[in-house]
């Protein structure tokens, strides 16, 4: 079984306009709420994609339950808890015609130690030997930013298959935990590297200065650029078809979903990277941030360009 957590959910407003001015009073083409926060991305993901998976969480006030209600709705299992007083975030995407997308993420409901330990003892009890638990996304509304290090101790016996998404000193402090794998960005991967990498040079040589930590599957994403990809001990590069840029928030979400998909399915490495790199292009022309078209995805997959760098 699959499950995600997203510690700090949101339902994103979304702003569509043809250019952001400052000092001005902008005027909205139109507008659309779509479900925010990573994990629960991945969860609608994978089950647009026929995987079935469980969603945790912690949900607070009106909009906690609007968030699980929307959940509900897409056809996830919900195994969030639920609490009625004060209210989760609303975050707020501005998206411009040219492609830009602008995040204005409020903090959310701040997260201390027992609510923590409330979240894990739920994952004790329900996630088996084998399951796979994706850890993604924002952890600065809890009351240490490293929870997910420490969540991985208590659940260390567990024997599970993590999947992280995570920046900063959360994703370096649990590399010793050895995810199965790891997802960080361009900027992400030089924040733990502590250099600015630039070129493909650059981040081949970042990737394998983390051979030390055991992770079976290390891939970069670079937007538009799409990827470099280490599994086992051959790295790929992965090229994606150019696509009608609408909205890429989520992009990163869809792109380790698809992963999750193909790992799941027991797929060959070149052709997961396809469909994680189709689904995730096919994401970026979509108006929302998660969701995307499987027909126009499947025609994406017949674009995508893979080699071997090793
Ligand atoms: P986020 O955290 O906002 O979801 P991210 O920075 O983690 O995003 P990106 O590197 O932006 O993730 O995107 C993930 C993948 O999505 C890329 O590796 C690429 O395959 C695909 N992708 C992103 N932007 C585009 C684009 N403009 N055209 C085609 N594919 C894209
Ligand atoms: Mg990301």
């Amino acid at each position: 079984m699959i499950h995600t957590l997203t510690l700090n959910p949101a339902i994103d407003k979304l702003l569509f306009l043809p250019e952001f001015k400052k000092n001005i009073t902008n005027r909205l083409q139109s507008d659309d709420a779509s479900m925010g926060g990573k994990g629960t991305h991945v969860s609608m993901n994978l089950h647009n994609m026929g995987i079935s998976n469980r969603a945790y969480g912690i949900a607070y006030g009106e909009t906690g339950s609007k968030i699980i209600q929307m959940l509900e709705q897409y056809g996830i299992e919900v195994h969030f808890l639920q609490k009625p007083e004060k209210n989760s975030r609303t975050n707020y995407i501005i998206i411009e015609e040219n492609g830009d997308c602008s995040t204005l993420a409020s903090p959310g409901v701040s997260l201390d130690q027992d609510i923590i330990d409330e979240i894990t003892a739920r994952l004790i009890e329900e996630l088996e030997p084998d399951d796979s638990l994706i850890l993604s996304g924002d952890t600065s509304n809890c009351y240490d930013p490293c929870v997910y290090n420490y969540m991985l101790q208590k659940l260390k016996d567990k024997k599970i298959k993590i999947f992280l998404d995570a920046s900063g000193p959360t994703l370096e402090k649990c590399l010793d935990a050895s995810p199965f794998l790891i997802k960080p960005n361009q900027d992400e991967l030089s924040q733990l590297c502590g250099k600015d990498l630039q070129t493909e040079a650059d981040i081949v040589s970042a990737i394998e200065s983390l051979s030390r930590c055991n992770i079976p599957i290390i891939a970069v994403s670079l937007g538009g650029d799409g990827s470099i990809v280490k599994y086992n001990d051959t790295i790929y590069r992965v090229i994606p078809p150019e696509v009608s840029v609408c909205n890429t928030i989520g992009c990163g979400d869809c792109f380790l979903s698809g992963m999750i998909y193909g790992i799941e399915k027991n797929y060959p490495i070149e052709k997961t990277l396809t469909i994680a790199t189709a689904v995730s292009a096919a994401t970026a022309e979509s108006r929302f941030s998660v969701g995307f078209d499987p027909v126009r995805a499947k025609k994406l997959a017949g674009q995508v360009k893979i080699t071997q760098l090793n």
